[in-house]
């Protein structure tokens, strides 16, 4: 975390606050480690401004090929699928892997196909990833507002066990027994995270984790779903803990909002599953799980569409793809006047006007499109039918 929550239509504070992935996995189709398509020497590209810094260490850094995987669809089981664009780890600049983002034509989930195998995806996951306050009290001020928010959620129902998975370092966790007095737990499947409030914490997969079944009055998982490498069976996980009556509740990014369908906004490779209403429903209902209540919100995790107006005028005026997209990453960064102010790499008089209608367009486009279902994060509640 510690990025500018406004600063730009990535998930800026989002992911970057979550540390999700799998470390194990016991769905692996179609394992292949032969495919390769990428330089074994990463050739990092030299940007402007602020985010130098962040990528300078991995310049000319060697690194061992990675094995891939073909998927099935995680939803349905079929392979058949439809190429939608192709991408690369534009948030770090790991390496310039492609990786092809493809639609279910059976049923409509989308997914990375092939993906890295289960064992390679760590290095996708960089110490900026896990970057945040590392003293205790200070993580907990910082996440208060969007604990807050989650807290909302979680405070329709009526006080009970709460097993929050993938909770990091445990500051919602923390949040919800002292502020609203529920009796937590917490899963997490990456040991990097400090315990920081010495929570009730397992570590591993969530198959292993040690709860009788019908446990938990509530599960929640923040931004979790989209990085894991079986989707439907953490769902079948979380059901068989929740309480008969029990409720889930899941935020993923939203694969119908503006962000993610025309701006290749997905934090792809660390995002292995895009998720839309009906596949998200879908996904749930199969593992007996019946969805009630969906919303889009800025409040939880930010995702403002803000930098749409640039990044239309920046395509317009010819410049590449993946230059917007590298340019965006380092807004991020703090590089926000490199992105916006200039166009095809020049200082711009227009982009500098541009920017700031875009900020303040931004936040009433938020308001429609996170109230139409087109926002860049959904949320919904699901129940178990008692
Ligand atoms: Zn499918």
């Amino acid at each position: 975390m510690g990025r500018r929550p406004t600063s730009s239509v990535l998930m800026a504070g989002f992911c970057a606050t979550h540390n999700r992935q799998s470390t194990r996995g016991r769905c692996k189709p179609d394992t292949r480690t032969a495919r390769l398509r990428r330089t074994d020497v990463v050739d990092v590209r030299q940007h402007r401004g602020d985010d130098v810094d962040l990528h300078a260490s991995r310049k000319g850094t060697e690194m061992t090929a990675i094995g891939w995987e073909d998927v099935a669809c995680n939803l349905c089981g079929s392979r058949r699928s439809r190429h939608l664009f192709t991408l690369r780890d534009y948030r770090f600049l790991t390496d310039q892997v492609d990786f092809n983002v493809v639609r279910c034509t059976t049923c409509s989930l989308v997914r990375v196909d092939p993906r890295p195998l289960e064992s390679d995806i760590h290095r996708y996951y960089h110490d900026d990833f896990y970057r945040g306050q590392e003293d205790a009290e200070e993580a907990l001020r910082f996440m208060e507002p969007r604990s807050m928010a989650m807290a909302e959620h979680v405070n329709r129902y009526p006080r009970g066990r709460l097993l929050d998975i993938g909770c990091f370092r445990g500051e919602f966790m923390e949040h919800m027994r002292a502020e609203h007095g529920w009796e937590v737990k917490g899963v997490e499947f990456s040991d990097r995270p400090p315990n920081h409030f010495g929570l009730d914490i397992f570590y591993g997969d969530i198959a292993d984790a040690p709860y009788p079944d019908g446990t938990f009055d509530v599960i929640t998982l923040w931004a979790v779903l989209e990085h894991v490498y079986d989707p439907s069976r953490m769902l079948a996980q979380a059901e068989r803990f929740l309480k008969p009556g029990g409720v889930i509740i899941i935020m993923v990014p939203n694969f119908n909002s503006i962000q993610a369908r025309f701006m290749f906004q997905d934090d792809v490779p660390r995002h292995l599953t895009m998720f839309t209403r009906g596949t998200l429903g879908q996904m749930l209902r199969n593992n007996s799980l019946r969805p009630m209540d969906w919303s889009c919100g800025q409040e939880l995790s930010g995702g403002s569409v803000r930098g749409w107006l640039n990044f239309v005028v920046k395509r317009l005026s010819g410049e590449p793809m993946s230059e917007i997209l590298t340019q965006n990453r380092a807004a991020d960064a703090g590089g926000w006047p490199e992105f916006a102010g200039r166009l095809n790499g020049r200082p711009s008089w227009l982009m500098r006007q541009v920017d700031a209608l875009d900020k303040w367009l931004a936040p009433s486009l938020d308001r429609v499109l996170d109230g139409l279902g087109f926002g860049f994060t959904m949320t919904v509640h699901a129940r178990k039918p008692s």
